[in-house]
């Protein structure tokens, strides 16, 4: 396991070589279209400053930030054990050092997500839709597949990737913009070759400023859907059930409603990609996450084993590519992991009433609401700021002390 995480971390430096040598020269170039003696290195130390200030905020509260801008709440085992259970089963299963922190968001939009830097301090984060929705095989396999996240450092590298992007993207603008704004006007005037020297400068840099964006993303979405097929196929081998996984993809892509709180930085973070194409479908290149068809097309055809090597053999037969998902020190253990029986599950596709009140009851139960179930069979809600201490049921009219 350890050089699988290895491997991966070689392919993340050499993505993050690249990022960082982007945003100097994207540092370089705006400090010397601007003062052509000397600039470009101001520029550069700029860039890096820039970069590290925005790594050091989101290395120490990174996951608070997207936990607090995904509205996402902790909650206890009282409000969904079989969440607690799955997520301890996992825990289990990959050998985490530390119990992740579970959080439920509040929307109706099936998704999920982890946060952590460190195996030891993680989270994991589903919407009050994605349980509602999935029944406990499913589930799991969402559960796995974030926690396959945390322990290969996805979420290291996201958040370090994601933030050079951020970076790039941040100070190509701002230089774009400068120049629309009546840029240029500290051209030296010595002499006419170093104005035509400068103005070469000027065009490279705005050439690049333009460009570097749009590389930077392309390259880390590659590495992103990348590391989706990994965490799969992770996810696999800790629940030996791709069928789960599987068919939680499908309900998550069958879903028409939008996560509202998700946005273009925190999209790749996701177990699907929550900003929903408008129109015709984003193509490969531009995705932060594989197509889902493609993901359950490969779990699907997995027959041999729920080992690295068979997800890899399903990804070959499925993508028709001998494109190498999985490290080779993954696919060097060949021992057989037997698959677990399929369990019989009627398949509910789509959003019926009862999913609906589920939904609504687990949001209700994050924002602490409590519950009665009167003798009359209706659960009363009973909301957090309620200041009486008996309450009469709406239905038959039964009297219910209060007290806590
Ligand atoms: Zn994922």
């Amino acid at each position: 396991m350890w050089e699988l995480i290895e491997a991966n971390r070689r392919k993340s430096l050499i993505l993050f070589f690249s990022l960082g040598l982007t945003l100097l020269l994207l540092g370089y170039f705006f400090g010397s279209a601007y003062y052509p003696d000397g600039g470009g290195f101001i520029g550069m130390f700029f860039a890096f400053v820039i970069w590290g200030i925005l790594s050091l905020i989101s290395y120490f509260s990174g996951s608070k930030i997207l936990l607090a801008v995904s509205g996402a709440k902790e909650v206890t085992k009282e409000v969904h054990p079989q969440l607690f259970n799955i997520v301890e089963e996992m825990k289990i299963s990959a050998s985490l050092p530390a119990m992740p922190k579970v959080y439920i968001i509040n929307e109706a939009a099936p998704n999920a997500f982890a946060t952590g830097v460190k195996p030891e301090n993680s989270a994991v984060a589903v919407t009050a839709g994605l349980l509602a929705r999935l029944n406990r095989d499913e589930l799991q396999g969402v559960v796995a597949h974030e926690v396959s996240h945390i322990v290969n450092r996805d979420v290291l590298f996201m958040t370090f990737a994601g933030i050079m992007l951020g970076s790039i993207v941040l100070i190509s603008e701002v230089f774009l913009r400068s120049l629309w704004f009546g840029g240029g006007r500290y051209t030296s005037k010595s002499s006419k070759s170093s104005g035509q020297g400068q103005m070469i400068i000027m065009i490279v840099a705005i050439v690049f400023a333009i460009l570097a964006p749009i590389l930077a993303q392309l390259l880390y979405f590659a590495i992103s859907r990348k590391r989706e097929y990994l965490a799969d196929a992770s996810a696999v081998r800790y629940t030996r059930y791709p069928e789960g996984l599987a068919s939680a993809l499908e309900k998550i892509a069958n879903s028409t409603e939008e996560l509202k709180t998700a946005n273009k930085v925190t999209a790749p973070m996701y177990i699907a990609n929550p900003l929903k194409p408008k129109g015709q479908k984003l193509s490969n290149l531009t995705s932060t996450h594989p197509p889902i068809s493609e993901r359950v097309r490969i779990l699907r055809s997995m027959s041999g084993g729920a080992n690295y090597i068979d997800y890899q053999n399903a990804f070959n037969k499925i993508k028709k590519s001998n494109l190498p998902i999985i490290p080779s020190s993954g696919l060097a253990d060949q021992t057989t992991i037997g698959l677990k029986e399929a369990s019989i599950t009627p398949v509910t596709l789509g959003l019926n009433k009862q999913t609906k009140r589920d939904t609504g009851d687990i949001m209700m139960k994050v924002n602490n609401y409590s519950f009665i179930d009167c003798s009359c069979g209706l659960k009363i809600k009973i909301p957090p700021d309620f200041q009486k201490t008996e309450l009469f049921c709406p239905r038959c009219g039964r009297k219910h002390n209060l007290n806590s």
